[in-house]
C-alpha cells in the first residue's frame, strides 16, 4: 500500500458546488459563448471594485487586457514602457505584441516591487508609459507612481493578476491607472480557468478594448443572435479573439462572491507561516504597508545557501520529494535567451530582482488547503532548512 501524503498541488483552486452547478446550468442553457453570464460578471466585478459597469470588460486572459489595453491607450508603435524584472512573462510579452518597447527598473529589494526611483532612471525622451505589476499582492507606491506619470505625461496601466483584491490608500488597484489588468487564471484568487478583466478610467477606450477584443466587431454575438432579432456588425478594426465565455463566467461569479473568505483564508495561512518561520534562517516576506491591503497572493521565501544551509534549487526538489508542490515568482526577465538575445539584457542590470529571482519559493497558499496541510509545509520547510 502506498503511504505517502497525496501531492499538495501548488495554487490549487477551491471549486465549490456552487460553480459547478452554474457550469452545469450554463451547458442546459444551450448558450456557451459570450452572452449573459459575463455580462452578469461585468457587472458584478465593476460592483466588487466600485467603478461605473461601462469600464470594465471581461477577456480571456490578463494576457489579452494588457495587450488591448496598451493599444487602446493609443501609444505610438516603438514607444517605451517601463515595468519590471521580477514579473512573468506575460507582462513583457503584452509590451512587445502591443509593438511597444519594453524597459526594465529593478524592483525595491523589501517590497519586491518596481523601484519609483528606478522608474524616473530608466524614462528617456521615447517613454510613453509605466506598466506596474503588484507584486505577490503587494501594491506597488501607486502615490509616486502616479506621481511620476503626471509629471511626464506617461500612461498607466495596471498588471493586478496577483491583487484582485487590494488596495493602496483605501482605493482599489487598478482603478489608480489608466487601465488595471486582472487575471482569473487557475492559480489566481478569482479563478475562472481562463480569464481576464479590464478596468478603464476613460469609458470611451474601455469600449475600443472590448472591440478589439472581439475582431474589432462592432456588436458581439450576444446582441447579434439574441432574442432582440439579428443585428448586423460592422468591422471597424483589425481585431483580436480575446473574448471571455459565458462558461468561464459561471466560475467566475461565485468564485467572486466568495473573494473576501478566500482572502480571510490566507490571510490567516499567512500569519501562521509569519509565526512558524520567525526563527528560521529564510527570509520572509516584509509587513504588509500602513494604508494597503495586500492581495496575499503568493508567500515568498528566501533561501540564501550560505544563510539557509540549501541551495533553492535543492530547497524546491527537497519540497517536492515531500510531496508539496511550490513555485518561482520569477527568474527575473533578463534571465531568459530570448530576451537577452533581443535585446542584449543581462541579469546583472538588474541585481535586486536577479538576486530575488534566484533565492525565491513560493510556498503554497491556497483556501482550499486544511489545516493540516499547513503544518505539513510548515514541518517540511523545518526539515530541509538549517535548525
Ligand atoms: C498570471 C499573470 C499574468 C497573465 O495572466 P493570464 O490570465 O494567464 O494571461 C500576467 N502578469 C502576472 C504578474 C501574472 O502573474
Amino acid at each position: 500500500m502506498d503511504s505517502s501524503p497525496p501531492f499538495l498541488v501548488f495554487g490549487a483552486p477551491q471549486i465549490d458546488e456552487a460553480e459547478i452547478d452554474e457550469v452545469v446550468a450554463c451547458l442546459r442553457s444551450g448558450w456557451l459563448g459570450t452572452g449573459p453570464r459575463v455580462a452578469q460578471f461585468e457587472r458584478d466585478f465593476a460592483a466588487f471594485r466600485g467603478v461605473p459597469p461601462e469600464r470594465v470588460a471581461a477577456v480571456n486572459s490578463c494576457t489579452a487586457a494588457l495587450h488591448v489595453s496598451m493599444l487602446a491607450a493609443g501609444i505610438e508603435p516603438g514607444a517605451e514602457v517601463i515595468t519590471t524584472p521580477l514579473t512573468f512573462c506575460a507582462t513583457v510579452n503584452a509590451i512587445l505584441h502591443a509593438g511597444l518597447t519594453p524597459a526594465l527598473a529593478d524592483v525595491d529589494p523589501a517590497s519586491q516591487n518596481i523601484d519609483p526611483a528606478a522608474i524616473e532612471a530608466t524614462i528617456t525622451p521615447r517613454t510613453r508609459a509605466i506598466l506596474p505589476v503588484h507584486f505577490a499582492g503587494r501594491p506597488c507606491a501607486m502615490d509616486q507612481i502616479m506621481a511620476i506619470a503626471r509629471k511626464h505625461d506617461l500612461v498607466v496601466i495596471e498588471d493586478c493578476a496577483h491583487a484582485v483584491e487590494a488596495e493602496f490608500e483605501g482605493r482599489a488597484l487598478g482603478t489608480f491607472g489608466d487601465f488595471g489588468c486582472f487575471s482569473f487564471y487557475v492559480t489566481k484568487n478569482v479563478v475562472t480557468g481562463e480569464g481576464g478583466m479590464i478596468v478603464g478610467r476613460s469609458e470611451e477606450r474601455v469600449a475600443r478594448a472590448r472591440i478589439l477584443a472581439l475582431h474589432g466587431m462592432s456588436k458581439d454575438a450576444w446582441h447579434r443572435f439574441g432574442d432582440k432579432g439579428y443585428k448586423h456588425y460592422q468591422v471597424v478594426e483589425c481585431g483580436f479573439k480575446y473574448n471571455m465565455m459565458d462558461l468561464q463566467a459561471a466560475i467566475g461569479l461565485h468564485q467572486l462572491s466568495r473573494v473576501e473568505q478566500n482572502w480571510r483564508r490566507r490571510s490567516a495561512i499567512w500569519q501562521r507561516y509569519d509565526e512558524a518561520f520567525a526563527e528560521l534562517p529564510i527570509g520572509l516576506p516584509a509587513p504588509a504597508d500602513a494604508n494597503t491591503r495586500h492581495g496575499r497572493h503568493l508567500y515568498t521565501v528566501m533561501i540564501d545557501v550560505a544563510r539557509s544551509g540549501v541551495e533553492r534549487d535543492a530547497f524546491l526538489e527537497a519540497m517536492n520529494a515531500a510531496r508539496i508542490g511550490t513555485g518561482v515568482h520569477y527568474l527575473s526577465i533578463p534571465e531568459h535567451p530570448y530576451y537577452q538575445e533581443r535585446f542584449g539584457w543581462r541579469p546583472e542590470q538588474w541585481p535586486h530582482a536577479t538576486k530575488l529571482g534566484r533565492e525565491t519559493v513560493s510556498l503554497p497558499l491556497s483556501p482550499s488547503m486544511s489545516d493540516g496541510d499547513v503544518e505539513r509545509v510548515i514541518a517540511a520547510v523545518r526539515g530541509i532548512v538549517r535548525s
